[in-house]
């Protein structure tokens, strides 16, 4: 069964707010961008800066973290020339030379050996060890294997923790089933836990949500964990399908971009994992219990369902940014425990939501749970 974990995707200035308002009902663990945690480049106004302070604060309140190494977009053509100067500052970025081949990386261990101590490094304090990961694209593009050849090696780096595989790939890839073979092959190579990023899904749609559902299946039959990745919303319902956690920021990281690298100087509107790297960003909402709903806190009244969690203070007078990052927190937490005691039955309570996607998200549901009742 589903442990219904509730990983925070933060943000990179979220060290301020782990330290003071985060507490354990906000999440279960965190996951870390690895750029984050890389040294402020020159051209940077925070050049110079500590930059452990999100994971010193994490450590430093009890919570695990676990790394995304994000290190897709360096297998991107364009990398060299498109990357953001911080995302290069990441030392995983320049273990091979741009756009990342994925060719090198199986026929050249020295190289990948490089690429797996890099990653090593930065992660020393987390729970898991990431194994840095391409973009699976087409069969026969040598992405999956470069992965898989890398989990491997990582395995042995690993030592006692657990080896988390990144599975990041195209809807496309998802709804051809190409997902479940590459899940296959990253479990056949050693990983334990497998971290789902689908790019460009579309979470309105059933045929979308039923192959994500059995791809979780899929993972979890095999006694390996899932993690569905940056899905904010839908996140609980993939839990009750058997995943055994899900991510989300409580702004940013609600899904994953649908570009895999965007030209840094050309600020892209759909990459919001980066907008808070250039200060402001867009507005936390207020995710509105029992609903599938987010409201602007200016449009919070009595009409709108108060919080369960007890010490919410995100209704409260005066309540800001981080009360309410913290409430959106809480209410994914809460969510994926309610949808992982029910599991398929889960249905039942998207059936009372209003909205159009929680009733395609309960008929997901039923078909993949009348599948598998069928085998
Ligand atoms: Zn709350």
């Amino acid at each position: 069964m589903s442990r219904g974990h509730f990983y925070a995707r933060l943000e990179e200035s979220d060290w301020k707010f782990v330290r003071r308002v985060a507490s354990m009902q906000s999440f279960d663990a965190a996951i870390v961008k690895a750029p984050y945690l890389a040294d402020y480049p020159e051209s940077d106004s925070r050049h110079g800066q500590p930059t452990d302070r999100l994971t010193e604060a994490l450590g430093e309140r009890g919570f695990s973290w676990a790394l995304d190494p994000a290190t897709a977009l360096f297998g991107h053509p364009r990398a060299a020339e498109w990357a953001s100067p911080r995302a290069r500052s990441c030392p995983m970025a320049a273990a091979l030379p741009l756009p990342w081949d994925p060719g090198l990386i199986i026929g050249d261990d020295e190289a990948a050996l490089e690429l797996l101590s890099r990653a090593e490094a930065i992660q020393r304090n987390a729970t898991a060890f990431s194994v840095p990961y391409l973009e699976v694209r087409k069969p026969g593009e040598g992405h999956l294997e470069a992965n898989c050849s890398l989990i491997g090696m990582g395995a042995e780096l690993a030592g006692d923790r657990r080896v988390l595989a990144y599975l990041q790939t195209l809807r496309g890839e998802l709804l051809r089933g190409r997902a479940i073979e590459a899940a296959r092959r990253m479990i056949a190579a050693g990983a334990q836990t497998i971290a789902i990023r689908i790019r460009s899904l579309r979470p309105e749609s059933l045929e979308d949500i039923v192959a994500y559902l059995e791809l979780v299946a899929f993972i979890e039959d095999r006694g390996v964990r899932a993690v569905a990745d940056s899905v904010g919303l839908l996140g609980p319902t993939l839990v009750a399908g058997g995943a055994d956690a899900f991510s989300s920021g409580a702004r940013y990281f609600q899904a994953v971009p649908k570009t895999l690298l965007s030209r840094w100087q050309e600020p892209d509107h759909h990459h919001e994992e980066d907008a808070e790297d250039r200060g402001g960003g867009r507005p936390i909402l207020y995710q509105v219990p029992g609903t599938l709903i987010e409201t602007p806190h200016q449009e919070l009244d009595d009409s709108v369902a108060a919080c369960p969690v007890e010490g919410c203070k995100a209704s409260a007078p005066g309540a800001g940014r981080r009360e309410r990052r913290d409430h959106n927190l809480h209410d994914f937490k809460r969510r994926g425990r309610e949808a992982a005691a029910l599991g398929y039955g889960y249905a039942d309570v998207l059936r009372t939501l209003p909205g159009d996607r929680p009733a395609v998200w309960a008929r997901a549901l039923d078909q993949v749970a009348e599948r598998r009742r069928a085998v």
